[in-house]
């Protein structure tokens, strides 16, 4: 029997059910505090959010990952909300994204003085063991991320108390890459700091069409990410040849699905009308409406469909080891 943490309180990772394992309630680009026009009311998101929710339990959901990390908008309380007024299972993060769009201004002026290490282990130890601020919420996964070119000080900064918050408290550990690249970097720092490879998803690893990066992640023993279906960085039947290509070189136990779909945000990063052009597509429901037909299609089974928001969310969460490739 396995702990998973919820925004709501521990559940048996037998109650997780179909799963997706990357969408987001709500999302704000440090500096969203300055974007003081148009921006939703507390009632709207809650609206919002809980609509896209039972969209996803008419399709027999019953759990999500939210990895937001803190310093992006994070609001556990709204997640809180919509989870009790649902009984969706939410599952929040704790961590720090990425340099280039992450609140790294108030690390860096700390990191001047002392090495942040320890009080960023310190930080994510304290929000998954005693909660997030007062609020008593507890996260379930640990969220940290690359920009592209290389991994920068601070990300690197943050990837070492990720890996040692996870050694101490036995979460798992989910990331953010850019283009589909440096994936094989996160997975060799974080499984050379002791973080066992199947603890961690390769987040976004659908952003490329690299078989050869794919595989080598996935017989190194970690999950990854096709986690931005509908998301035009990369055609979406480009992801499902690539997923369908993992799925038949015996990878299909080690990947996760979902679309990385924002329903709320704050500011106003995206101007309305680009806003309205993505509509249709940035949803959480486009897996199983446009992208199973296509897995089909391209000749995957449905046992192999099925696990990948059902068996493999659980298996991550429940630490399962997984198996050589070979
Ligand atoms: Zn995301």
């Amino acid at each position: 029997m396995t702990t998973v943490q919820t925004v709501t309180g521990p559940i048996d990772s037998s109650e997780l059910g179909r799963t997706l394992m990357h969408e987001h309630l709500v999302i704000g680009y440090p500096g969203w505090e300055s974007a003081t026009l148009d921006q939703p009311d507390r009632s709207e998101m809650l609206r919002i959010c809980i609509g896209r929710i039972e969209e996803l339990q008419d399709l027999g959901y019953r759990s999500m990952v939210d990895p937001c990390p803190s310093d992006l908008g994070r609001d556990p309380e709204l997640a809180l909300d919509v989870a009790e007024a649902t009984g969706f299972n939410i599952i929040c993060a704790t961590g720090l994204y990425k340099s280039d769009q992450g609140g790294h201004a108030h690390w860096e002026a700390r990191a001047r003085y002392e090495d942040i290490v320890g009080p960023i282990t310190e930080l994510f130890v304290s929000e998954i063991t005693n909660g997030i601020g007062s609020t008593g919420i507890r996260p379930g996964i640990i969220k940290v991320g690359t920009g592209t070119g290389t991994i920068t000080e601070h990300e690197s900064h943050v990837f070492a108390a990720a890996a040692a918050a996870s050694l101490e408290t036995g979460v798992p550990i989910t990331t953010h890459t850019d283009e589909g690249t440096l994936g094989d970097v996160q997975q060799r720092i974080l499984t050379e700091a002791g973080v066992a490879p199947h603890r961690m998803v390769i987040g976004h690893s659908c952003g490329t069409t690299d078989g050869d990066y794919h595989r080598a992640i996935a017989e190194r023993g970690s999950y990854l990410g096709f986690d931005r279906f509908g998301i035009p960085f990369l055609d979406d039947n480009d992801r499902v040849t690539s997923l369908a290509a993992l799925i038949a070189a015996g990878a299909g136990d080690r990947v996760v699905v979902s679309h990385d779909s924002v329903w709320c945000w704050r500011g106003n990063p995206w101007p309305v009308g680009l806003r309205k052009l993505v509509a249709e597509k940035f949803v959480p429901t486009l897996f199983d409406n446009e992208i199973i037909p296509k897995l089909r299609a391209a000749g995957v089974a449905d046992s192999d469909i099925n696990r990948l928001t059902h068996a493999n969310p659980r298996s991550f969460f429940e630490s399962r080891p997984l198996p050589s490739l070979d």
